[in-house]
């Protein structure tokens, strides 16, 4: 039986996919490539694809599965603040259907949410430890962006309400995965590291969103993949929800300089007005992902940004 992977033609899912099918795994891709492009490689036997918006499915058409991987999201502000329901409907509606089929197939589910949820944290309650998973979250309500933290909160309440009747259930947290072709279909997709990658490449001015001084934490894909791969195979019981991000963080200016040198070309910046509810900051405490399945992130943030360069130079 395969194992389900909403949005595994997406920029995530396509490398957990990738990974599954390597190791022998069977696996069903429901996407709705929105966002992502359908396979060019679809020979191998073993995948089999639904182009369907999971939102709008009948799970009665979806045959038996070994397992649920819930990707299936817009995650670009760019895309979600011109269409709130895409991303509303995927982590709500998307979400109850695919309980209904775990729930069918007696099967865990593992549930994609974001750090975003977390919001605008005080500096001074967890900056030295990282963002645990405990945290309060402290964010705007109704404002451009927030749907999508509001439509994560709400699909991780329905995997956790599943767990609460007996489900086998969990959430992890994203911190800011990046790669190489995250912006294959949309160039100027909106992610910062694309982004300057592009910028910088035509000579056009690095823009800037706010004062710069804001900082992520970047997590190399196939750190990520480990991460998420580690969880849906754990063997214990999972936390209603786990942190996966890497605990050093950068700020958006010192990002520019970063892949500057990197790529070994000068560039100019260019200040923009940035969102309203942009969080400052961003670190996630990863102890209880490291204690359940031994993870760590390996990549670090200079040696992700060179993979990328490298890949594109092949690529020119
Ligand atoms: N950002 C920027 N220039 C860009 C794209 C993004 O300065 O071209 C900023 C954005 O305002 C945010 C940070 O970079 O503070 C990370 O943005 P991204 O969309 O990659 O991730 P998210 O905001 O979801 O963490």
């Amino acid at each position: 039986m395969p194992i389900l992977v909403s949005g595994g033609d997406g920029f995530i899912g396509r490398s957990i996919v990738d990974r599954l099918l390597f190791a022998g795994y069977s696996i069903l891709v429901i996407d709705n490539h929105i966002s992502s492009f359908p396979r060019k490689d679809t020979k191998n036997s073993n995948y089999c694809i639904f182009e369907k918006d999971i939102s709008h499915i009948d799970v009665n058409d979806v045959p038996k599965v070994s397992g649920v991987i819930h990707l299936a999201s817009i995650a670009s502000p760019l895309v979600y603040k011109d269409n709130p329901s895409l991303v509303i409907d995927s982590n709500t509606l998307g979400t109850r259907n695919l309980i209904d089929i775990a729930k069918r197939d007696k099967v865990r589910i593992l549930y994609a949410s974001t750090s975003e949820i977390y919001g605008q944290l005080n500096d001074q309650i967890t900056k030295g430890t990282g963002i645990k998973e405990n945290e309060f979250s402290v964010t705007k309500l109704l404002t451009e962006r927030s749907c999508y933290a509001s439509a994560k909160r709400l699909g991780e309440e329905l995997i956790v309400n599943f767990k609460r009747q007996g489900g086998d259930a969990g959430n992890f947290r994203l911190f800011n995965v990046y790669g190489k072709n995250m912006d294959l279909k949309h160039v100027g997709y909106g992610r910062v590291i694309p982004n300057f990658f592009n910028q910088m490449k035509k000579g056009e001015p690095v823009q800037i969103f706010g004062t710069g001084r804001q900082s992520r934490s970047f997590l190399w894909i196939d750190d990520a993949v480990d991460a998420i791969l580690g969880l849906f195979f754990y063997e214990g019981e999972l936390p209603s929800a786990v942190n996966i991000g890497r605990n050093e963080s950068i700020s958006i200016i010192d990002l520019a300089e970063t892949i500057s040198n990197v790529l070994g070309v000068s560039y100019k910046t260019s200040f923009l007005p940035g969102d309203e509810d942009d969080p400052q900051w961003r670190i996630p405490n990863t102890d209880l992902i490291s204690a359940l399945t031994g993870w760590k992130a390996k990549v670090s943030l200079r040696e992700g940004l060179k993979m990328i360069a490298d890949a594109e130079k092949i690529n020119d």
